[in-house]
């Protein structure tokens, strides 16, 4: 163990929750610093959608012009494909304000945005490659933590006035508290891969459902981030069936994606993505505060876990930063109006993904995947020309979502917007600074 350092607020990872309460404290002038295990934000597995409520919030940090600097994709509706033709789902242009449609970023860029605009900020600090190990504690209240510096080896401790978690569904913060989240049943994990994209490709996300078996894809530009759903706790045994079933299967579902599954040569490039879904009963203790997947780790369904932590964020950015930059130690009280504020969002939301995992998601893990006739779509096919679902094949919601599109602005505000979006508080406001080049 090597010298004890100390700083007022402590965030334990640079995810999108942690970079944004980083960069909030600072901008209310308090000592910040963010421990991220990582060395950079460069991981392959990161959601990659900036919703609208959080881009209102970029602007409203004065952040605007950089992000826009940053090269996105925008899914404007949600398209589903079913075996029988294409929905909508969701139709964000009918959400007010300047981000009608949800923006597709890689999360590295995001968070470099966030932490570039934080390292302006006199007050802030980001120790990379810094992973959190244990709590320190002084009787029942947590006054720091120790960590592992994973260049040099050594081990490190800091005291805080406030630890806030942010590290993540695995939170090793919440692990050494003591504390563990109630999980609810989830009938999925997901394997990560990437596939080349081409012209004449759509643009923006692609969304496949089949008997048994259901992909998103991700357009990040010249290739695709592809997501196969597979039932949970499957893997070991698909992954005996060898790489040309999974290349099979996909090519199946996307026809026009066959040109390219000879690019998945092995398993090797298939990542497992364990999903969750849970929360925590109390997201404080003394001296604590978890927010983000940390207190409630979300589902992929809609994709909007990124959206909940920035909001948590937010919120406990208003809620604390007065108590921190008046001294003294924060109350459990007041700690324990950050969860009072968002935990009906968060309830609201993975009660719809809990849902979705008993219903349709449920459903398609139960099937076993048909055999596809290879003939539904040719190569080079945008998704404006897949045909619409015969309305009489469909669930009367989904029904009257193509009867009335108008409805389809529900899902869209659920989605994009999320119930009690946050807002950036006044001191933490700026005037849009321009692009840097
Ligand atoms: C398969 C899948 C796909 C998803 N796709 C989407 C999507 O498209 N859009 C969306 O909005 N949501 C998506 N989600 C959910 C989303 O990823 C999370 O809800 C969101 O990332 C939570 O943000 P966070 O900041 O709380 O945690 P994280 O994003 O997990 O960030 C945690 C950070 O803490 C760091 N960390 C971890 N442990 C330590 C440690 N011991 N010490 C220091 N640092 C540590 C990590 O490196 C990481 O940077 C998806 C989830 C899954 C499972």
């Amino acid at each position: 163990m090597t010298n004890m350092e100390r700083t007022t607020c402590l965030v334990v990872g640079g995810g999108p929750a942690g970079m944004v309460l980083g960069l909030l404290m600072a901008r209310a002038g308090i000592e910040v610093t963010v421990l991220e295990k990582h060395k950079d934000f460069l991981r392959d597995f990161r959601g990659d959608t900036v919703h609208t409520s959080t881009q209102n919030l970029i602007d409203e940090l004065g952040l605007g012009p950089r992000f826009a600097q940053v090269p996105h994709r925008r899914i404007e509706t949600m398209r589903m494909q079913f075996d029988e033709g294409a929905i909508t789902v969701a139709d964000m242009r009918r959400l007010p304000g300047a981000h009608p449609y949800i923006a597709l970023v890689p999360q590295w860029d995001f968070l470099d945005v966030l932490a570039d605009a934080a390292a302006e900020e006199p007050t802030f600090t980001l120790r990379r490659n810094a992973e959190v190990i244990d709590v320190v504690r002084d009787g029942d209240r947590v006054v720091g933590v120790r960590y592992r510096d994973r260049v040099a080896g050594t081990e490190h401790e800091i005291r805080a006035t406030l630890t806030v978690a942010c590290d993540g569904r695995g939170s090793a913060v919440r692990a050494a508290a003591g504390l563990a989240p109630r999980s609810f049943g989830v009938p999925m994990d997901v394997w990560w891969f990437r596939l080349s994209r081409r012209d004449g490709d759509p643009v923006g996300g692609v969304g496949r459902i089949s008997t048994g078996q259901m992909c998103v894809m991700i357009d990040r530009g010249d290739y695709w981030q592809c997501a196969y759903l597979i039932r949970k706790g499957s893997d070991g045994e698909l992954r005996a069936a060898g790489i040309e079933e999974l290349r099979r299967r996909f090519a199946a579902l996307l026809p026009w994606m066959a040109d390219r599954m000879a690019e998945l040569e092995s398993f090797d490039q298939v990542s497992l993505l364990d999903v969750q879904l849970n929360r925590l009963r109390r997201w404080d203790l003394d001296g604590l505060l978890l927010i983000g997947d940390a207190a409630h780790a979300m589902s992929p369904v809609g994709g909007v876990g990124i959206n909940l932590a920035v909001a948590d964020a937010v919120a406990a950015a208003r809620i604390l930063a007065p108590a921190l930059r008046s001294g003294g130690i924060v109350p459990r009280s007041l700690l324990h109006r950050v969860q009072r504020r968002r935990l009906l969002p968060t309830a609201i939301i993975q009660g719809v993904q809990r849902a979705a995992h008993k219903g349709l998601f449920g459903q398609i893990m139960r099937d076993e995947p048909t055999q596809l006739p290879h003939t539904a779509t040719a190569a080079g096919m945008a998704d404006a020309v897949i045909p619409d679902a015969p309305l009489e094949s469909l669930p009367l919601p989904l029904r009257l979502l193509q009867r009335f599109p108008v409805l389809q602005g529900l899902p869209a505000r659920l989605v994009s917007i999320g119930p009690l979006p946050e807002h950036a508080p006044e001191w933490a406001r700026r005037p849009a600074t321009p692009a840097r080049t």
